[in-house]
């Protein structure tokens, strides 16, 4: 009998997919029999990258596109289907952040570069993949899981990155409407809201000894998130096993948010 969480037939998209969270993601989806495509920008990242998925043994592939590319999105969406025969799970991961000083501080230069790729770059890819996945549906096969990387921070604040924040917060919202809109194709979609991962994204950090002691020692399970603590909760929501699970924003930090 196929495992509840086996992937083996499916193929999953995750945008920034060569490096931290998307990664990871990547490689529990491989491990679960699931065929994995990873966008990111940077092609030699890509390339290091597909190294590692392809000892998992199922169908991979990179291309390095830039989410917030229109019709580089369009058409690698297009590729991805010609190649693969179809797109069962997105997982909308590519992110930036720019922390600065304090909210006073913020430009509206580094507002629109965050928002440019948290929020266009993701609605951009987001749509592109429903297209296809209601072209199917209308077409007899219905079905498809979003899976949208959103942050703690959509509701917990944090000073000096509350343009970050309201970008993973329109995440949010935009997933709630999406699981609405598309249910009746069979589609599901549903947000991760990391904590505390330990990526370079935020490597200025990590031996901040004063967010150490008072933060993340503090918290339930009292450590960093690792990349890979993200890949169980990604590969259920890619399966059947959730087949009744949508339109939800899930809590992955360690407990962070129970405090
Ligand atoms: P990361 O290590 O910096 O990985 C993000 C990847 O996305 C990078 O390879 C980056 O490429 C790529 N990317 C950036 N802009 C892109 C674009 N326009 N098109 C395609 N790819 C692009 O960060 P991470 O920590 O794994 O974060 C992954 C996601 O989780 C992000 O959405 C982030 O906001 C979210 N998240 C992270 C944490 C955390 O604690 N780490 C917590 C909550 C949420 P470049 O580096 O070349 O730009």
């Amino acid at each position: 009998m196929k495992s509840l969480f086996d992937l083996s037939g499916k193929v999953n998209l995750v945008t920034g997919g060569s490096r931290g969270i998307g990664l990871a993601i990547a490689e529990g989806l491989a491990a679960a029999g699931g065929d994995v495509v990873i966008w990111d920008i940077d092609a030699d990242r890509n390339t290091q990258a597909l190294k590692q998925l392809e000892q998992h043994g199922t169908r991979v592939g990179a291309a390095p596109i830039d989410v917030t590319n229109e019709l580089a999105v369009s058409q690698g969406v297009e590729t991805v289907v010609g190649e693969f025969g179809r797109i069962d799970t997105l997982v909308a991961n590519a992110g930036i952040s720019k922390a600065v000083p304090s909210f006073l501080d913020l430009s509206i230069d580094t507002f629109r570069d965050v928002s440019a790729v948290n929020m266009e770059g993701w609605f951009l890819t987001v749509r592109e993949v429903l297209k296809h996945m209601k072209e199917r549906a209308d077409q007899g096969d219905p079905g498809g899981a979003i899976i949208g990387q959103s942050s703690l921070q959509a509701t917990h604040g944090s000073p000096g990155n509350e343009h970050y924040g309201a970008t993973k917060g329109a995440v949010l919202a935009m997933i709630k409407g999406i699981a609405v809109e598309f249910g009746r194709y069979g589609i599901r979609a549903n947000a991760i809201m990391p904590g505390f991962i330990k990526t370079d994204m935020n490597k200025r950090n990590h031996d901040n000894i004063a967010l150490y002691e008072k933060v993340i020692k503090r918290m339930p399970i009292g450590r960093w998130g690792t990349p890979q603590d993200l890949a169980g909760l990604a590969v259920y929501l890619a399966s059947d096993a959730a087949c009744y699970h949508s339109g939800t924003a899930i809590e992955l930090d360690g407990g962070y948010a129970a405090m």
